[in-house]
């Protein structure tokens, strides 16, 4: 059955001249419409993604391809069973997508050769050829290209010194990139070539293209794809699913996300429901323990019963800990 729902992902590289007014008028325009969802607004460029009815995601980008700003922008449109956000952001920042560079790359002047689902397809299996994932661990964890490396690093911006580091690894070798939606290689591989990479290709339109993609339909992915809204990830390959998420506390294969009940923790990760029940959603023994751990108080446990569960898991008592 048709979905009434519609999720649009997209981003444009393109100079805005005065972004605090746009970031505004955007705001109150997408609260008139009716969408939900998160858009960032820099003078180089504009980086959304909103949730609505088809009606409402089709005004908007009928709308917005209007501006000749954004006429020839691209969207990525996922069919969807109601909204995927609370609320509607429009946010004024320094950069639609931050790599933290001593130098800034502008992917209109510097950017790796762009390759279609297909042509990446077959260059990943092409000899001497690196796979570089371009996004945060967490994400790459839940779901990754086949053979693709796994930079440790913790978020975007640690990713240049990452390079750095494992510059031998790279040299002399054809460099694919790759991200959800297409927007971090854009600076990403543009960045590599001005690090003197001089083979460097990037998947157009993300993993999210090459999931929906007739031909290839998203073959050598595994696992699934993170995205940034409630839906939390999304299916990729539509041939086969092999699962390569691995619960936090015990190694056995999981897609299932939660947050650390630890507030100030707050970190991603993959648990079972009951894992989540045995170890109180905490992270760490120190998580386990925090005062103002939020599955004790969404469970309303008393501290005797808190106190048993890490007895069980031969842990310090809370008690003891505070
Ligand atoms: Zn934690």
């Amino acid at each position: 059955m048709e979905k009434n729902y519609r999720v649009l992902l997209y981003y444009k590289y393109v100079p805005i001249e005065d972004p605090e007014t746009l970031t505004e008028e955007h705001l109150e325009y997408c609260k008139n419409l009716g969408l939900r969802g998160r858009i960032l607004i820099a003078s180089e460029g504009m980086n959304g993604t909103v949730s609505g009815t088809v009606e409402q995601t089709n005004q908007y980008m009928e709308d917005l391809r209007k501006d000749p700003r954004f006429e020839d922008i691209e969207f990525k449109i996922d069919e969807a069973d109601g909204h995927a956000f609370k609320k509607m952001h429009v946010r004024h920042r320094s950069e639609i997508v931050s790599l933290r560079l001593d130098e800034d790359v502008n992917p209109n002047e510097q950017t790796g050769e762009y390759l279609e689902p297909e042509e990446f397809y077959e260059a990943m299996q092409d000899e001497d050829t690196i796979v570089l994932d371009a996004r945060n661990d967490y994400e790459y964890d839940l779901g990754h290209f086949r053979g693709a490396i796994r930079p440790e690093i913790n978020s975007f911006r640690e990713l240049p010194e990452w390079v750095q580091e494992n510059k031998d690894k790279l040299e002399g070798k054809q460099i694919l990139t790759y991200c959800t939606g297409g927007i971090r290689c854009e600076k990403f591989s543009g960045w590599l070539k001005e690090e003197g990479f001089d083979n460097v290709k990037q998947l157009h339109g993300g993993i999210v293209t090459y999931g929906k993609d007739d031909k290839v339909k998203g073959k050598m992915w595994d696992g699934k794809c993170y995205v940034f809204d409630e839906r939390i990830s999304v299916p990729i390959n539509q041939v086969e699913h092999v699962v390569v998420g691995r619960d936090h506390f015990d190694g056995e294969p999981c897609e299932r996300y939660v947050n650390c009940s630890n507030p100030e923790c707050n970190k991603q990760i993959l648990c079972s429901e009951e894992n989540e029940h045995k170890y109180l959603r905490g992270c760490t023994p120190e998580c386990r323990v925090h005062p103002r751990n939020r599955y004790v108080e969404e469970h309303e446990l008393t501290n005797e019963e808190w106190d048993e569960r890490l007895q069980q898991l031969g842990e310090e008592l809370t008690s003891q800990a505070k």
